[in-house]
Protein backbone atom coordinates (compact mmCIF):
# COMPACT_ATOMS: atom_id res chain seq x y z
CA UNK A 1 0.00 0.00 0.00
CA UNK A 2 1.18 3.44 -0.62
CA UNK A 3 2.30 5.25 2.69
CA UNK A 4 -0.08 7.71 2.40
CA UNK A 5 -2.78 5.15 3.20
CA UNK A 6 -0.38 3.42 6.01
CA UNK A 7 0.04 3.96 9.66
CA UNK A 8 2.65 3.12 11.79
CA UNK A 9 2.18 -0.07 13.65
CA UNK A 10 2.36 1.68 16.68
CA UNK A 11 -0.23 4.63 16.04
CA UNK A 12 -2.34 1.91 14.84
CA UNK A 13 -2.67 0.40 18.09
CA UNK A 14 -2.82 3.84 19.69
CA UNK A 15 -5.29 4.70 17.65
CA UNK A 16 -7.43 1.00 18.24
CA UNK A 17 -7.04 1.41 22.09
CA UNK A 18 -8.12 5.15 21.69
CA UNK A 19 -11.63 3.94 19.99
CA UNK A 20 -12.17 0.57 22.36
CA UNK A 21 -11.82 2.86 25.14
CA UNK A 22 -14.11 5.29 23.55
CA UNK A 23 -16.72 1.95 22.92
CA UNK A 24 -16.10 1.12 26.07
CA UNK A 25 -16.94 4.07 28.22
CA UNK A 26 -20.09 4.67 25.79
CA UNK A 27 -21.56 1.39 26.75
CA UNK A 28 -21.24 1.39 30.59
CA UNK A 29 -22.15 5.35 30.62
CA UNK A 30 -25.31 4.58 28.51
CA UNK A 31 -27.62 5.29 32.10
CA UNK A 32 -25.85 8.42 32.94
CA UNK A 33 -26.63 10.03 29.56
CA UNK A 34 -29.63 10.86 28.11
CA UNK A 35 -31.94 8.49 25.93
CA UNK A 36 -32.05 10.64 23.24
CA UNK A 37 -29.97 13.73 21.82
CA UNK A 38 -32.05 15.80 19.23
CA UNK A 39 -29.85 18.00 16.66
CA UNK A 40 -31.10 20.18 14.06
CA UNK A 41 -30.04 19.84 9.99
CA UNK A 42 -28.64 23.63 10.65
CA UNK A 43 -26.67 22.84 14.11
CA UNK A 44 -25.17 19.91 11.91
CA UNK A 45 -24.50 21.70 9.27
CA UNK A 46 -22.18 23.73 11.46
CA UNK A 47 -20.22 21.08 12.69
CA UNK A 48 -19.39 19.01 9.44
CA UNK A 49 -19.34 21.52 6.28
CA UNK A 50 -16.62 21.98 5.54
CA UNK A 51 -14.57 22.27 1.75
CA UNK A 52 -13.38 18.54 0.72
CA UNK A 53 -10.09 17.62 2.89
CA UNK A 54 -7.66 17.41 0.59
CA UNK A 55 -5.09 17.22 3.19
CA UNK A 56 -4.48 15.13 6.52
CA UNK A 57 -5.63 15.83 9.71
CA UNK A 58 -4.35 14.11 13.28
CA UNK A 59 -6.94 10.73 13.36
CA UNK A 60 -6.82 10.60 16.84
CA UNK A 61 -8.96 14.09 16.98
CA UNK A 62 -10.90 13.34 14.13
CA UNK A 63 -12.06 10.27 16.40
CA UNK A 64 -12.45 12.05 19.14
CA UNK A 65 -14.39 14.65 17.18
CA UNK A 66 -16.85 11.79 16.05
CA UNK A 67 -17.31 10.44 19.20
CA UNK A 68 -17.89 13.92 21.15
CA UNK A 69 -19.88 15.93 18.30
CA UNK A 70 -21.26 13.70 15.98
CA UNK A 71 -21.85 9.98 18.01
CA UNK A 72 -23.81 11.90 20.78
CA UNK A 73 -26.68 13.23 18.64
CA UNK A 74 -28.98 10.23 17.98
CA UNK A 75 -31.13 7.94 20.14
CA UNK A 76 -29.10 5.71 22.37
CA UNK A 77 -30.47 2.55 21.04
CA UNK A 78 -29.17 0.58 23.82
CA UNK A 79 -29.86 2.72 26.75
CA UNK A 80 -31.97 1.24 29.34
CA UNK A 81 -34.61 4.14 29.00
CA UNK A 82 -35.07 3.30 25.60
CA UNK A 83 -38.62 1.64 25.07
CA UNK A 84 -39.49 3.06 21.79
CA UNK A 85 -39.04 1.42 18.24
CA UNK A 86 -37.38 -2.16 18.45
CA UNK A 87 -34.89 -1.22 20.45
CA UNK A 88 -31.21 -2.34 20.31
CA UNK A 89 -28.90 -3.42 22.65
CA UNK A 90 -25.73 -4.30 21.14
CA UNK A 91 -23.29 -6.50 23.03
CA UNK A 92 -19.25 -5.87 23.26
CA UNK A 93 -18.53 -9.39 21.64
CA UNK A 94 -20.50 -8.69 18.57
CA UNK A 95 -18.17 -5.10 18.08
CA UNK A 96 -15.41 -7.19 18.45
CA UNK A 97 -16.95 -8.99 15.24
CA UNK A 98 -17.07 -6.50 13.48
CA UNK A 99 -13.84 -4.86 14.19
CA UNK A 100 -12.82 -8.35 12.87
CA UNK A 101 -14.43 -8.73 9.92
CA UNK A 102 -13.85 -4.98 8.64
CA UNK A 103 -10.11 -5.47 10.29
CA UNK A 104 -8.83 -9.01 7.77
CA UNK A 105 -11.47 -7.20 5.60
CA UNK A 106 -12.44 -10.84 4.21
CA UNK A 107 -15.60 -11.30 1.84
CA UNK A 108 -17.44 -15.37 2.80
CA UNK A 109 -19.56 -14.79 -0.70
CA UNK A 110 -16.85 -17.46 -2.77
CA UNK A 111 -15.64 -20.13 -1.24
CA UNK A 112 -12.49 -19.50 -2.97
CA UNK A 113 -12.70 -15.79 -1.89
CA UNK A 114 -13.27 -16.09 1.74
CA UNK A 115 -13.64 -19.86 2.68
CA UNK A 116 -13.16 -19.72 6.31
CA UNK A 117 -15.79 -16.55 7.02
CA UNK A 118 -18.30 -18.47 4.57
CA UNK A 119 -17.97 -21.62 6.35
CA UNK A 120 -18.92 -19.40 9.96
CA UNK A 121 -21.83 -18.21 7.58
CA UNK A 122 -22.97 -21.46 7.12
CA UNK A 123 -22.99 -22.77 10.13
CA UNK A 124 -24.17 -19.86 11.98
CA UNK A 125 -27.25 -19.77 9.89
CA UNK A 126 -27.81 -23.36 10.92
CA UNK A 127 -27.82 -22.63 13.92
CA UNK A 128 -30.53 -20.30 13.65
CA UNK A 129 -32.44 -22.64 12.47
CA UNK A 130 -32.17 -24.99 14.74
CA UNK A 131 -32.39 -22.59 17.70
CA UNK A 132 -36.15 -22.05 15.68
CA UNK A 133 -37.06 -25.39 15.22
CA UNK A 134 -36.77 -25.52 11.44
CA UNK A 135 -36.13 -29.24 9.89
CA UNK A 136 -32.55 -30.67 9.87
CA UNK A 137 -31.31 -29.42 5.91
CA UNK A 138 -32.90 -25.76 6.71
CA UNK A 139 -30.51 -22.84 6.25
CA UNK A 140 -30.02 -19.54 4.54
CA UNK A 141 -28.15 -16.64 4.45
CA UNK A 142 -27.22 -13.23 6.29
CA UNK A 143 -28.27 -9.88 4.89
CA UNK A 144 -28.08 -6.47 6.21
CA UNK A 145 -31.23 -6.80 7.91
CA UNK A 146 -34.97 -7.63 7.35
CA UNK A 147 -36.25 -5.72 4.74
CA UNK A 148 -33.24 -7.60 2.70
CA UNK A 149 -34.12 -11.14 4.18
CA UNK A 150 -37.34 -11.12 3.39
CA UNK A 151 -37.01 -9.14 -0.19
CA UNK A 152 -34.45 -12.84 -0.67
CA UNK A 153 -37.14 -15.07 0.57
CA UNK A 154 -40.05 -13.53 -1.35
CA UNK A 155 -37.91 -13.36 -4.18
CA UNK A 156 -36.66 -16.79 -3.76
CA UNK A 157 -40.73 -17.89 -3.35
CA UNK A 158 -41.55 -16.47 -6.30
CA UNK A 159 -39.11 -18.08 -8.75
CA UNK A 160 -39.76 -20.91 -6.65
CA UNK A 161 -43.60 -21.09 -7.63
CA UNK A 162 -44.38 -19.07 -10.60
CA UNK A 163 -41.01 -19.23 -12.77
CA UNK A 164 -40.68 -16.82 -15.27
CA UNK A 165 -43.53 -15.44 -15.76
CA UNK A 166 -45.28 -13.77 -12.91
CA UNK A 167 -48.56 -12.48 -14.13
CA UNK A 168 -51.27 -13.41 -11.89
CA UNK A 169 -48.59 -14.52 -8.92
CA UNK A 170 -50.93 -12.96 -5.52
CA UNK A 171 -49.39 -13.06 -1.97
CA UNK A 172 -51.62 -12.78 1.08
CA UNK A 173 -50.41 -10.48 4.18
CA UNK A 174 -52.41 -8.94 6.99
CA UNK A 175 -52.73 -4.86 7.51
CA UNK A 176 -49.98 -5.31 9.93
CA UNK A 177 -47.20 -5.89 7.80
CA UNK A 178 -43.77 -4.16 8.47
CA UNK A 179 -43.98 -1.25 5.24
CA UNK A 180 -40.53 -1.98 4.74
CA UNK A 181 -41.76 -5.63 3.46
CA UNK A 182 -44.61 -4.35 1.41
CA UNK A 183 -41.59 -1.95 -0.47
CA UNK A 184 -39.96 -5.08 -0.85
CA UNK A 185 -42.70 -6.59 -2.66
CA UNK A 186 -42.84 -3.10 -4.96
CA UNK A 187 -39.55 -3.90 -5.57
CA UNK A 188 -39.49 -7.37 -6.56
CA UNK A 189 -42.04 -6.24 -9.22
CA UNK A 190 -45.13 -7.18 -7.84
CA UNK A 191 -47.84 -4.99 -8.75
CA UNK A 192 -50.23 -3.36 -5.72
CA UNK A 193 -52.84 -6.05 -6.65
CA UNK A 194 -50.70 -8.66 -6.45
CA UNK A 195 -50.36 -8.18 -3.25
CA UNK A 196 -53.10 -8.86 -0.93
CA UNK A 197 -53.76 -6.90 1.94
CA UNK A 198 -56.31 -8.77 4.50
CA UNK A 199 -57.86 -7.04 8.14
CA UNK A 200 -57.58 -10.73 9.49
CA UNK A 201 -55.02 -13.27 8.57
CA UNK A 202 -57.34 -16.11 10.05
CA UNK A 203 -56.85 -19.24 8.13
CA UNK A 204 -60.75 -19.17 7.02
CA UNK A 205 -60.30 -15.70 5.71
CA UNK A 206 -57.20 -16.43 3.67
CA UNK A 207 -58.70 -19.55 2.45
CA UNK A 208 -61.39 -17.41 0.76
CA UNK A 209 -59.43 -14.84 -0.77
CA UNK A 210 -57.21 -18.13 -2.26
CA UNK A 211 -60.36 -19.38 -3.54
CA UNK A 212 -61.76 -16.27 -5.38
CA UNK A 213 -58.39 -15.38 -6.75
CA UNK A 214 -57.70 -18.89 -8.25
CA UNK A 215 -61.48 -19.09 -9.88
CA UNK A 216 -61.07 -15.53 -11.52
CA UNK A 217 -57.80 -17.05 -13.08
CA UNK A 218 -55.61 -15.88 -10.77
CA UNK A 219 -51.55 -17.81 -9.51
CA UNK A 220 -51.86 -17.65 -4.87
CA UNK A 221 -48.64 -18.22 -4.43
CA UNK A 222 -47.55 -17.46 -0.79
CA UNK A 223 -48.84 -16.42 2.37
CA UNK A 224 -47.04 -14.18 4.60
CA UNK A 225 -47.47 -14.24 8.04
CA UNK A 226 -46.11 -12.05 10.93
CA UNK A 227 -44.66 -13.49 13.81
CA UNK A 228 -44.22 -10.35 16.00
CA UNK A 229 -45.70 -7.83 14.31
CA UNK A 230 -43.60 -4.49 14.92
CA UNK A 231 -46.52 -2.07 16.35
CA UNK A 232 -48.13 -4.67 18.98
CA UNK A 233 -45.96 -7.96 18.58
CA UNK A 234 -49.36 -9.94 17.21
CA UNK A 235 -48.73 -13.23 16.05
CA UNK A 236 -50.31 -14.60 13.15
CA UNK A 237 -52.30 -18.26 13.24
CA UNK A 238 -49.35 -19.64 12.37
CA UNK A 239 -50.38 -23.67 12.46
CA UNK A 240 -53.65 -23.04 10.65
CA UNK A 241 -51.64 -20.90 8.19
CA UNK A 242 -49.42 -23.75 8.17
CA UNK A 243 -52.03 -26.13 7.06
CA UNK A 244 -54.08 -24.22 4.49
CA UNK A 245 -50.56 -23.46 2.88
CA UNK A 246 -50.22 -27.47 3.00
CA UNK A 247 -53.45 -28.21 1.75
CA UNK A 248 -53.36 -25.35 -1.09
CA UNK A 249 -49.92 -25.73 -1.72
CA UNK A 250 -48.71 -22.51 -0.89
CA UNK A 251 -45.56 -20.84 0.18
CA UNK A 252 -45.47 -19.82 3.24
CA UNK A 253 -43.33 -17.01 5.14
CA UNK A 254 -43.09 -15.73 8.39
CA UNK A 255 -41.26 -12.25 8.96
CA UNK A 256 -40.34 -12.85 12.76
CA UNK A 257 -37.58 -10.06 12.16
CA UNK A 258 -38.37 -8.90 15.84
CA UNK A 259 -40.07 -11.75 17.16
CA UNK A 260 -38.64 -14.91 15.61
CA UNK A 261 -35.89 -14.98 18.28
CA UNK A 262 -38.77 -15.36 21.04
CA UNK A 263 -38.13 -18.89 19.94
CA UNK A 264 -35.07 -19.86 22.04
CA UNK A 265 -37.62 -19.41 25.27
CA UNK A 266 -39.93 -21.92 26.05
CA UNK A 267 -42.59 -19.17 26.74
CA UNK A 268 -42.12 -17.94 23.00
CA UNK A 269 -41.89 -21.40 21.29
CA UNK A 270 -45.19 -21.87 22.57
CA UNK A 271 -46.98 -18.09 21.35
CA UNK A 272 -44.54 -19.08 17.80
CA UNK A 273 -45.82 -22.55 17.68
CA UNK A 274 -46.28 -23.58 13.78
CA UNK A 275 -43.36 -21.07 12.87
CA UNK A 276 -41.02 -24.46 12.10
CA UNK A 277 -43.44 -25.23 9.43
CA UNK A 278 -42.50 -22.02 7.32
CA UNK A 279 -40.65 -22.66 4.19
CA UNK A 280 -38.86 -19.48 5.00
CA UNK A 281 -38.49 -17.46 7.88
CA UNK A 282 -36.70 -14.07 8.57
CA UNK A 283 -34.83 -13.27 11.88
CA UNK A 284 -33.32 -9.89 12.62
CA UNK A 285 -30.37 -10.59 14.74
CA UNK A 286 -29.76 -7.11 15.34
CA UNK A 287 -33.15 -6.79 16.92
CA UNK A 288 -34.17 -9.79 19.67
CA UNK A 289 -30.09 -11.43 19.46
CA UNK A 290 -28.55 -8.00 20.45
CA UNK A 291 -25.85 -7.76 17.50
CA UNK A 292 -24.93 -4.18 16.45
CA UNK A 293 -26.47 -3.39 13.08
CA UNK A 294 -26.15 -4.24 10.61
CA UNK A 295 -27.50 -8.10 9.97
CA UNK A 296 -30.40 -9.72 9.02
CA UNK A 297 -31.19 -13.06 8.38
CA UNK A 298 -32.99 -15.56 5.76
CA UNK A 299 -33.62 -19.35 6.87
CA UNK A 300 -35.67 -21.69 3.88
CA UNK A 301 -36.79 -25.03 4.60
CA UNK A 302 -34.57 -26.25 1.66
CA UNK A 303 -31.28 -24.08 0.99
CA UNK A 304 -31.49 -24.96 -2.87
CA UNK A 305 -34.31 -22.77 -3.92
CA UNK A 306 -32.10 -20.15 -3.43
CA UNK A 307 -29.41 -21.58 -5.05
CA UNK A 308 -31.54 -21.64 -8.00
CA UNK A 309 -33.12 -18.14 -7.14
CA UNK A 310 -29.94 -16.70 -7.61
CA UNK A 311 -27.08 -18.42 -8.76
CA UNK A 312 -25.18 -16.23 -10.19
CA UNK A 313 -24.78 -18.70 -13.46
CA UNK A 314 -28.70 -17.72 -14.10
CA UNK A 315 -27.52 -13.77 -14.72
CA UNK A 316 -24.13 -13.51 -16.29
CA UNK A 317 -24.20 -11.88 -19.86
CA UNK A 318 -20.77 -12.69 -20.66
CA UNK A 319 -17.60 -14.61 -20.42
CA UNK A 320 -16.46 -16.44 -17.22
CA UNK A 321 -13.73 -13.73 -15.44
CA UNK A 322 -15.28 -15.52 -12.51
CA UNK A 323 -14.20 -18.29 -12.88
CA UNK A 324 -11.81 -18.55 -10.38
CA UNK A 325 -14.12 -17.91 -7.72
CA UNK A 326 -16.74 -20.63 -8.48
CA UNK A 327 -17.03 -23.44 -6.01
CA UNK A 328 -16.02 -26.48 -6.42
CA UNK A 329 -17.34 -29.69 -5.17
CA UNK A 330 -19.25 -29.52 -1.44
CA UNK A 331 -18.12 -25.91 -1.56
CA UNK A 332 -21.08 -22.67 -1.69
CA UNK A 333 -20.61 -19.63 -2.73
CA UNK A 334 -22.79 -17.95 -0.81
CA UNK A 335 -23.39 -14.65 -3.03
CA UNK A 336 -25.25 -17.55 -5.09
CA UNK A 337 -27.81 -17.75 -2.45
CA UNK A 338 -28.67 -14.28 -2.18
CA UNK A 339 -28.95 -10.71 -4.12
CA UNK A 340 -25.60 -9.32 -2.66
CA UNK A 341 -22.44 -10.37 -4.26
CA UNK A 342 -19.77 -8.72 -2.45
CA UNK A 343 -20.62 -8.81 1.68
CA UNK A 344 -18.99 -8.15 5.19
CA UNK A 345 -18.16 -11.25 7.32
CA UNK A 346 -21.28 -9.98 9.14
CA UNK A 347 -21.79 -13.42 10.88
CA UNK A 348 -18.53 -13.32 12.66
CA UNK A 349 -20.28 -11.13 15.60
CA UNK A 350 -22.91 -13.29 15.91
CA UNK A 351 -21.15 -16.56 15.63
CA UNK A 352 -18.83 -14.70 18.58
CA UNK A 353 -21.14 -13.58 20.67
CA UNK A 354 -23.26 -16.72 20.56
CA UNK A 355 -20.09 -19.06 21.47
CA UNK A 356 -18.57 -16.22 23.86
CA UNK A 357 -21.64 -15.57 26.10
CA UNK A 358 -23.27 -19.41 25.00
CA UNK A 359 -26.52 -19.28 23.79
CA UNK A 360 -28.09 -19.81 27.60
CA UNK A 361 -27.12 -16.35 28.14
CA UNK A 362 -29.14 -14.56 25.07
CA UNK A 363 -31.77 -17.19 26.46
CA UNK A 364 -31.97 -15.25 29.75
CA UNK A 365 -31.88 -12.52 28.38
CA UNK A 366 -34.88 -12.57 25.65
CA UNK A 367 -36.81 -14.29 28.96
CA UNK A 368 -36.02 -11.01 30.90
CA UNK A 369 -37.40 -9.04 27.64
CA UNK A 370 -40.80 -11.31 28.29
CA UNK A 371 -41.09 -11.24 32.19
CA UNK A 372 -40.58 -7.38 31.64
CA UNK A 373 -43.63 -6.83 29.17
CA UNK A 374 -45.41 -8.96 31.28
CA UNK A 375 -44.92 -6.87 34.35
CA UNK A 376 -45.79 -3.93 32.59
CA UNK A 377 -49.17 -5.40 32.07
CA UNK A 378 -50.14 -6.58 35.40
CA UNK A 379 -48.80 -3.05 36.73
CA UNK A 380 -51.40 -1.40 33.85
CA UNK A 381 -54.05 -3.64 34.44
CA UNK A 382 -53.48 -2.73 38.37
CA UNK A 383 -53.70 0.53 37.48
CA UNK A 384 -57.20 2.68 38.21
CA UNK A 385 -55.36 5.31 35.42
CA UNK A 386 -54.37 2.96 32.65
CA UNK A 387 -56.01 0.76 29.92
CA UNK A 388 -54.31 -2.54 28.83
CA UNK A 389 -54.70 -2.11 25.03
CA UNK A 390 -52.75 -4.85 23.95
CA UNK A 391 -50.36 -7.45 25.02
CA UNK A 392 -48.08 -9.02 26.63
CA UNK A 393 -47.06 -10.01 23.09
CA UNK A 394 -43.15 -10.42 22.54
CA UNK A 395 -41.63 -7.82 24.32
CA UNK A 396 -44.40 -5.45 23.30
CA UNK A 397 -47.19 -3.35 25.40
CA UNK A 398 -49.99 -1.02 24.26
CA UNK A 399 -51.14 0.69 26.52
CA UNK A 400 -54.02 3.88 27.30
CA UNK A 401 -54.26 6.50 29.94
CA UNK A 402 -57.54 7.02 30.61
CA UNK A 403 -57.63 10.65 31.01
CA UNK A 404 -58.51 10.93 27.45
CA UNK A 405 -58.31 10.39 23.64
CA UNK A 406 -55.34 10.61 21.52
CA UNK A 407 -54.33 14.19 22.47
CA UNK A 408 -53.63 13.49 25.45
CA UNK A 409 -52.29 9.89 24.69
CA UNK A 410 -49.55 12.16 22.31
CA UNK A 411 -48.99 14.87 24.87
CA UNK A 412 -47.80 11.59 27.47
CA UNK A 413 -45.75 10.38 24.85
CA UNK A 414 -44.23 14.18 24.42
CA UNK A 415 -43.74 14.57 27.85
CA UNK A 416 -42.24 11.27 28.63
CA UNK A 417 -39.61 11.81 25.80
CA UNK A 418 -39.23 15.68 26.89
CA UNK A 419 -37.87 14.03 29.67
CA UNK A 420 -34.48 12.86 28.53
CA UNK A 421 -34.37 9.33 30.49
CA UNK A 422 -36.79 7.32 28.65
CA UNK A 423 -38.47 7.15 24.97
CA UNK A 424 -41.39 5.23 24.52
CA UNK A 425 -43.19 5.15 20.97
CA UNK A 426 -47.24 5.93 20.01
CA UNK A 427 -48.78 3.55 17.45
CA UNK A 428 -52.91 3.29 16.07
CA UNK A 429 -54.56 0.50 17.40
CA UNK A 430 -58.39 0.26 16.27
CA UNK A 431 -58.33 3.59 15.22
CA UNK A 432 -56.93 5.01 18.08
CA UNK A 433 -53.68 6.13 19.51
CA UNK A 434 -51.76 3.97 22.28
CA UNK A 435 -48.33 4.00 23.95
CA UNK A 436 -46.87 1.34 23.51
CA UNK A 437 -43.29 -0.32 25.14
CA UNK A 438 -40.82 -2.52 23.81
CA UNK A 439 -39.02 -4.00 27.16
CA UNK A 440 -36.34 -6.02 25.31
CA UNK A 441 -33.55 -4.34 26.06
CA UNK A 442 -32.06 -6.23 28.75
CA UNK A 443 -30.22 -2.97 30.46
CA UNK A 444 -33.49 -2.27 31.56
CA UNK A 445 -34.52 -2.95 35.24
CA UNK A 446 -38.41 -3.79 36.65
CA UNK A 447 -37.40 -0.33 38.79
CA UNK A 448 -37.38 1.57 35.45
CA UNK A 449 -40.07 0.23 33.89
CA UNK A 450 -42.07 1.09 36.95
CA UNK A 451 -40.92 5.11 37.02
CA UNK A 452 -41.58 4.99 33.28
CA UNK A 453 -45.38 3.72 34.10
CA UNK A 454 -45.91 5.99 37.15
CA UNK A 455 -44.55 9.18 34.62
CA UNK A 456 -47.35 8.31 32.38
CA UNK A 457 -49.75 8.11 35.19
CA UNK A 458 -48.64 11.53 35.92
CA UNK A 459 -48.11 12.79 32.76
CA UNK A 460 -52.03 12.14 31.43
CA UNK A 461 -53.41 13.61 34.75
CA UNK A 462 -51.54 16.69 34.28
CA UNK A 463 -52.69 16.50 30.14
CA UNK A 464 -56.04 15.79 31.38
CA UNK A 465 -56.37 19.18 33.93
CA UNK A 466 -54.75 21.23 31.22
CA UNK A 467 -57.12 19.86 28.78
CA UNK A 468 -59.95 20.79 31.43
CA UNK A 469 -58.45 24.47 32.30
CA UNK A 470 -58.72 25.14 28.04
CA UNK A 471 -61.90 24.09 27.82
CA UNK A 472 -63.05 26.16 30.62
C1 LIG B 1 -37.67 -4.38 11.75
C2 LIG B 1 -38.63 -5.17 10.95
C3 LIG B 1 -38.51 -5.26 9.56
C4 LIG B 1 -37.44 -4.51 8.80
O1 LIG B 1 -36.19 -5.00 9.15
P1 LIG B 1 -34.87 -4.07 9.05
O2 LIG B 1 -33.85 -4.87 9.77
O3 LIG B 1 -35.21 -2.79 9.72
O4 LIG B 1 -34.56 -3.91 7.61
C5 LIG B 1 -39.40 -6.07 8.89
N1 LIG B 1 -40.37 -6.73 9.54
C6 LIG B 1 -40.53 -6.65 10.88
C7 LIG B 1 -41.62 -7.42 11.55
C8 LIG B 1 -39.67 -5.86 11.64
O5 LIG B 1 -39.82 -5.78 12.96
Amino acid sequence: MSEQLDLPPERMRELGYQVVDLVVDHLTGLREQPVRTLATPAELRDVLTEPVPEQPADPGALVEFLAREVLPRSLRLGHPGCLAFIPSAGNFLGVLGDLLASGFNVSPGAWPVGAGPAAVELVTARWLAALLGLPEGAGGVFTPGGTLANLTALAAARDDRLGADTTGGVLYCSDQTHPAVLRACHVLGLRQEQVRILPEMTPRAVRVEVHADRAAGLRPFLVLANAGTTATGAVDPLPGLAALCREERLWLHVDGAHGAAAALTDRGREVLRGLAAADSVVIDPHKWLFQPYEIGCVLVRDPEVLRRAFTIDRFRAHGDYLAISRPAGAETNLSDHGVQFTTEARALKLWLSLKGFGVAAFRAAIDRGLDHAEHVARRVADSPDLDLVTGPSLGIVCLRHRAGGDDVQAAICREINESGHTLVATTTVDGALALRLCTINPRTTEADLDRVLAAIERAGRTASRARAAAER
